[in-house]
């Protein structure tokens, strides 16, 4: 696979033996072991299908305990495992490099409680989010985070990766809204800090290890998470320009405007739509023409529809008279803002669908983003198609490559090859980040070095030795050369 080549792999880890499937039958019933080549397919391969593991064994355990107890043995035996939730992220993080142990926790899916006064939800770390968003939906409260792959991806991965979101803008990371969690250590130690209060410190706070640790450290079993009352009402307008200062002046206004009901303000290239578009087989909201840039931007509020419709009216009235985009659409029902919301969230699965895709998921200056699309498409030329769209609010752009078919190899290395070195040296020259929400996983991990302090990356590896002495814990991710 691409990944195999990327890293130079010498492995200190132990082969898997009968005796060692004989014990993990024990613990978890031969029911929750899968080794059979077709059934551990979808295991080995991400969700990009880039990245291609040879794992022969899936442990898909029940509870705390049977985690406790098989990681205990593997890092006994110095057996190397992935932990895996929905296989939905972005960066090969979540499949093995070579034969780790897949840890999969689709089977620690039940959902403990929630508290209506508090608005904290306790549930297993293999919730899937969307049952979780419609759980907590029928108390009247909404989970703090949303994203295209909500219908598959799970709460244990979303705090791992510390995933953002369309909800970022206004209620902020997984950081935040983590009031607790459940680890499982590589030693069998089971760390528990889910008393369910919102304030409590004492010392350091080792969830935050375990948030964004991609699954390096240890295995998430269990979470507390803040959910939001639900707003009654939203309305969400489709500005289209094709001019790019246009768009920034309107992101501008609209924050300023729309102040704390703004919910979401995304930003998409005509590409990027076109993509969803033929993808999901709809129209364009805005049917007088195709224009180059995009901007959706969603307001809620616990005021009556009426009155939100009227703020967002006006806003765009405004806007329209001080020139700043060249056609907009004000959705007028329901059924019409999940459209606009299906556009934006299917840009990822269309994509993925069509081929190869190399990503980058950039944090930058907004006002970088029409720059960096073009001069990417331009180091190409037309060897393949770049777009560009994200959550322009929080300055992440995911910046995409995408490649027709799924049979040309080599022009996907050719390509990675020419634009990784470009983005990342382009995003440190502009001081911003090579990871906005994605993670290192595999993909970025030879690049952290540049991109990261080296104090605190020495620092990083002094916290993975502590947790994981074996680095038994999702190896060749994140961290190399430990
Ligand atoms: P996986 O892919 O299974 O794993 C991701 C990482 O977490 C791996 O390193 C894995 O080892 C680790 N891990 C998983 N579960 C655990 C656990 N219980 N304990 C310890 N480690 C664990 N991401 C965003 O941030 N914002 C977006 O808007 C967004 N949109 C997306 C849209 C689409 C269509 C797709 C396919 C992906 C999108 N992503 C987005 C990326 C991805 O969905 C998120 O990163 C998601 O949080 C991953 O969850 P998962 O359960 O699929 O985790």
């Amino acid at each position: 696979s691409l990944a195999t080549q990327q890293i130079a792999i010498k492995s200190k880890y132990s082969k898997l033996k009968a005796i060692d499937i004989e014990f993990f039958s024990g613990v978890l019933g031969p029911e929750n072991i899968i080794q059979e080549h077709d059934e551990i397919k979808p295991y080995n391969i991400d969700f990009t299908k880039k990245y291609v593991g040879q794992c022969s064994l899936v442990l898909t355990p029940q509870n705390e305990k049977q985690i406790q107890e098989i990681l205990k043995y593997c890092n006994e035996k110095k057996l190397a495992v992935v932990p895996q939730g929905g296989n939905t992220g972005l960066v090969g993080g979540s499949v093995p490099l070579q034969d780790e142990i897949v840890i999969s926790t689709k089977k620690l899916n039940k959902i403990i409680d929630f508290d209506p006064i508090t608005g904290i939800l306790t549930c297993e770390s293999g919730c899937i989010l969307e049952v979780l968003q419609n759980h907590v939906k029928s108390f009247g409260y909404m989970m703090p985070l949303d994203l295209g792959a909500k219908g598959s991806c799970m709460i244990g991965g979303n705090l791992s990766t510390n995933a953002g979101g369309i909800k970022f803008i206004k209620y902020g990371s997984m950081h935040g809204n983590t009031v607790g969690l459940n680890a499982v250590l590589p030693n069998g130690t089971l760390l528990d800090s889910t008393q369910g209060l919102r304030g409590s410190q004492k010392g350091f706070d080792l969830n935050h290890m375990f948030i964004g640790g991609e699954g390096t450290l240890g295995i998430i079993t269990k979470c507390q998470i803040l959910c939001h009352p639900l707003p009654t009402s939203r309305q969400v307008s489709l500005i289209a320009s094709d001019d790019f200062e246009q768009i920034l002046a309107c992101l501008r206004h609209a924050k300023r405007e729309l102040n704390d009901t703004l919910s979401a303000i995304e930003f998409m290239d005509y590409e990027s739509v076109k993509f969803s578009l033929d993808y999901f087989k709809i129209e364009n909201p805005i049917r007088e023409r195709n224009y180059k840039y995009y901007l959706l931007i969603e307001a809620s509020s616990n005021s009556c529809q009426d009155q939100l419709n009227q703020q967002f009216l006006e806003m765009l009235e405004m806007m329209g008279e001080q020139n700043m985009y060249q056609d907009a659409a004000l959705c007028e029902s329901e059924s019409q803002i999940e459209t606009v919301w299906k556009i934006r969230e299917g840009i990822s699965m269309a994509t993925a669908n069509n081929g190869f895709t190399v990503k980058f998921d950039v944090s930058l200056q907004s006002q970088d983003f029409a720059d960096i699309i073009d001069k990417t498409q331009d180091l190409i030329g037309s060897k393949a198609i770049m777009i560009g769209h994200g959550h322009i609010g929080d300055g992440n752009l995911h910046l995409n490559c995408t490649i027709k078919g799924f049979d040309n190899k080599e022009l996907l290395k050719e390509l990675q090859k020419q634009l990784e070195p470009f983005v990342f040296d382009y995003i440190n020259d502009k001081k911003g980040s090579i990871s906005a929400e994605h993670g290192i996983g595999l993909q970025k991990v030879n690049y952290l070095p540049q991109s990261k302090q080296k104090e605190q990356i020495q620092y990083m590896k002094m916290i993975k030795n502590a947790f994981d002495p074996h680095g038994i814990m999702n190896p060749y991710k994140v961290l190399t050369d430990l």
